[in-house]
């Protein structure tokens, strides 16, 4: 039971899967947990033996000299093929360790200047299975929906629905659900997974069951906007010899499709669950190891990736298939208007300089305004008027306006009617605190929920 709460932890977005599936699905922590228990195991047998060998010496028993060697072969026979299969596991296991995340590269805690967009070029966004009629009429062979068999259930935004509580309540997809285009016999799918840009490895996560992505991929892609990451999510495999760090050029493969973790994907639905968005705080790590929780995927965790709808990117590409987030952006609709008091420019203005409007942040008037999405996409911010600070008042943040028809689905959940007043959720603080985080900021540690993030990730 102990185990298998500790796996319901580790499923980070894992409220989603049945609980008597946890243990199965996530068969591979439960390998690793065993795994450890024997070598452990092993540890108590190879010590006293090692000890008992050692202490077998014809000098120190010479009434039993006839009969060591004989003692000495049998306890060899027995530690040597334990020690090999010691050191076989140590090995298997270090080899199979995730890929550590790479550190942040620009943040400085002490960094309030935006720094220069990454680059002043926009770049090929790529499709990254061979599935080219993404843009067409969904149908099923193009997407995969979820079991309700809705070709919505396969898009971006409030397309599904979970239960909370006993209540059936939207639920928000953050990516798109690509079908295969080929099986093997045995209806395993044979795509490849292509990275959709030039760019590097982020992040590489080889365990199915470490998360509800399953093994998977992010890549960060050069934006004039700043850095863009793409997912790449249930995958069966990554491509061999691809790490942390690695350079990757638009369509190159980066991995085959597949259906992980198995214990929420079966066979039959096995797909590319793709995103493309903004990373949300470059300190995103250090404040989710504040909350003690795990699995730590550093800051590559899907909670710190803010997802826009992949259709919107593919169609907002020129002719020549070259792309920048900043369209998307600009033709995404605000869902709300949140004031809120920091004591520091977010990471996130500094990484994405041009979404921040209007007069540059100024620590003695610290209330900024921040333009949100139904997606929880900061979509623009900028520092607060005298009348919105006033509005603010003594609250850490307030609500200034909202779009009720964009929210009527609202599976984020970031705000809610609260007393006839549109208030941050307890899932909105959350978010709003990871946003904002800096650790210079005292900062009320929240308990995390991961179940109200990206809980349909597959
Ligand atoms: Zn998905």
């Amino acid at each position: 039971m102990a185990l298998a709460r500790r796996t319901k932890r580790w499923a980070d977005k894992g409220t989603k899967i049945p609980f008597s599936h946890r243990e199965v699905g996530n068969g591979r922590i439960i390998v690793i947990g065993c795994h450890k228990i024997f070598l452990a195991a092993n540890a108590f047998v190879v010590l006293p033996m090692s000890f008992s060998f050692s202490h077998l010496s014809p000098v120190r028993r010479p009434d039993i000299v006839d009969t060591v060697p004989d003692r000495r072969r049998r306890l060899l026979l027995w530690l040597l093929p334990l020690l090999v299969l010691d050191v076989w596991l140590v090995r298997r296991w270090w080899r199979r360790r995730p890929t550590p995340a790479p550190a942040p590269a620009s943040v400085s805690d002490a960094d309030e200047t935006p720094p220069s967009p990454a680059s002043p070029r926009r770049w090929r966004l790529a499709f990254p299975t061979p599935q080219t009629r993404l843009l067409d009429e969904p149908t099923e062979d193009i997407f995969m929906p979820t079991a309700s068999g809705r070709i919505e259930s396969a898009l971006y935004g409030s397309t599904r629905t979970r239960e909370s509580g006993g209540r059936i309540i939207p639920s928000f997809h953050e990516g798109i659900d690509i079908a295969p285009t080929m099986r093997d016999r045995r209806g395993r799918p044979l795509d490849p997974v292509f990275a959709a840009g030039d760019g590097r490895v982020a992040y590489l996560q080889p365990h199915a069951g470490n998360s509800n992505y399953g093994i998977y991929v992010v890549l960060l892609h050069d934006d004039p906007l700043g850095e863009v990451y793409t997912l790449y999510a249930h995958l069966d495999r990554i491509a061999p010899g691809l790490s942390a760090g690695d350079p990757v050029v638009a369509g190159q493969e980066i991995g085959r499709m597949g259906h992980t973790p198995s214990s929420i994907i079966p066979l039959v639905r096995a797909h590319l669950h793709f995103e493309i968005g903004l990373v949300r705080n470059l300190r995103f790590e250090r404040w989710y190891r504040m909350q003690r929780e795990k699995p730590d995927h550093g800051n590559w965790h899907g909670m710190n990736l803010d997802g826009v709808n992949p259709l919107a990117a593919f169609s907002a590409r020129s002719d020549d298939g070259m792309f920048s987030m900043a369209n998307v952006l600009e033709t995404t609709p605000a869902a709300f208007e949140l004031a809120c008091r920091v004591q520091h420019l977010p990471d996130y203005f500094i990484r994405y300089p041009g979404l921040w409007q209007g007069p540059l942040f100024e620590a003695d008037r610290p209330a900024i305004v921040l333009t949100v999405c139904a997606g929880g996409v900061v979509l623009r911010g900028r520092t607060a008027s005298a009348e919105e600070a006033n509005a603010l008042g003594a609250q850490p943040h307030c609500v200034l306006a909202v779009d009720e028809n964009l929210l009527s689905r609202n599976g984020r959940g970031l705000i809610g009617r609260n007393g006839g007043a549109w208030r941050l959720t307890s899932n909105g603080e959350q978010w709003l605190e990871s946003l904002l985080f800096h650790p210079n900021t005292l900062s009320p540690t929240l308990s995390l929920a991961p179940s109200h993030y990206k809980n349909n990730a597959q």
